[in-house]
């Protein structure tokens, strides 16, 4: 029986069916898009069906039951009686297949979330790992160049990287955002030829064991104009008031405020629109937040992003992403390639 799922066990005032993927794969080490966790006092059962059934039975302490690929058609005929679930991630018609089954269901979430938001030492090491990979990627394409470039070359270079130092692959795919493509937060890598005088925001991670990294530079290709050149200063010095806040027992709010403050001051406080970070870990975006609505605090392990950013509709924009760990003491920051405006030809 894995220690995480005695914990969770403590906690239950009746049996949890795990429905959420990451939630099962945390639990008990077995990941696929289409299973279900019971997690009964007295044993835990994993239902899936064939196509997983061989890594089902290798998972230790847990009862595999083989469905058919309609797991949760077969499931009110295997379960009775009151079961907890995941209201963030069961879906409707599932509860109501549930519900007609005879089950009684009530709202049991929030739990499995809340013990993977601080990370073990060995989910520590992944993503410490997976942040250096990163890096290395960074490093890599500065030295290549930019100019002349498309934004997705530049995009499918980071994926090859990635895997030449030896990630299982991207977390999230690579964004690259040239000139005024750069004012959209979540812009697309499209065929825009990066061109001298512009910023180009990087944001990447890569995988490692299964855990992500997430990482955002902004070079610029060129002396650029004033107010880029001025959002790139205002966001830089929010993103070190921010970086300084984090620490454990901070509120998530809290540490978003303060960066947002800093820019503020520096005149740009309308063009940062998106909260401050986010955790990571099996999943790219997961607790605990930090934006102006977050009502989590920072603990000890926690692995959260530090990353305002800047967006001059017409222009471009500019982002500054660290990861870090949240410690007692500040943040362990884990992403190192600089973060003085760098210049990429
Ligand atoms: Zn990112
Ligand atoms: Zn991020």
């Amino acid at each position: 029986m894995s220690s995480r799922v005695e914990r969770l066990r403590a906690l239950l005032e009746e049996p949890l069916l795990v429905s959420n993927a990451t939630n099962v794969r945390y639990l008990v080490g077995f990941a696929s898009s289409n299973a279900a966790l019971l997690v009964e006092p007295d044993r835990v059962r994993l239902f899936t069906d064939f196509r997983y059934a061989e890594g089902a039975r290798a998972v230790a302490g847990v009862e595999f039951v083989e469905t058919s690929r309609y797991v949760y058609r077969d499931l009110p005929g295997l379960l009775s009686g009151r079961i907890g679930f995941e209201p963030d991630d069961l879906t409707v018609a599932r509860y109501e297949r549930l519900l007609a089954g005879g089950l009684e269901l009530v709202p049991g979430g929030g739990l499995v979330e809340l013990f993977r938001a601080a990370k073990d030492d060995d989910e520590l090491a992944a993503i410490r790992r997976a942040a250096s990979i990163t890096d290395g990627a960074y490093e890599q394409i500065a030295a290549e160049g930019l100019v002349g470039k498309r934004e997705r070359d530049i995009a499918w270079r980071m994926e090859e990287l990635f895997h030449e130092l030896g990630a299982e692959g991207p977390s999230f795919p690579v964004v690259v955002a040239a000139g005024p493509n750069g004012s959209r937060p979540h812009a697309d890598s499209g065929d825009r030829v990066i061109e001298a005088g512009q910023t180009v925001v990087v944001d990447a991670g890569c995988l490692v064991d299964g855990y992500c990294s997430d990482c955002t530079r902004t070079f610029a290709t060129g002396p650029l104009p004033a107010d880029l050149q001025q959002a790139y200063e205002v966001c830089l010095e929010g993103q070190l008031a921010g970086l300084e806040a984090v620490r454990a027992g901070a509120h998530g709010r809290e540490v978003d405020a303060i960066a947002r403050q800093r820019i503020a001051e520096g005149g740009l406080g309308d063009k940062f629109g998106h909260g401050l970070g986010h955790g990571v870990g099996l999943l790219v975006h997961e607790a605990p937040a930090l934006r102006p609505e977050s009502e989590d605090i920072l603990e000890p392990r926690n692995v959260v992003t530090v990353e305002p950013g800047i967006y001059l509709e017409g222009v471009g924009g500019v982002r500054i992403e660290d990861l870090v760990v949240v410690t007692e003491d500040g943040p362990e920051v884990l992403s190192s390639f600089p973060k003085d405006l760098t210049t990429v030809n």
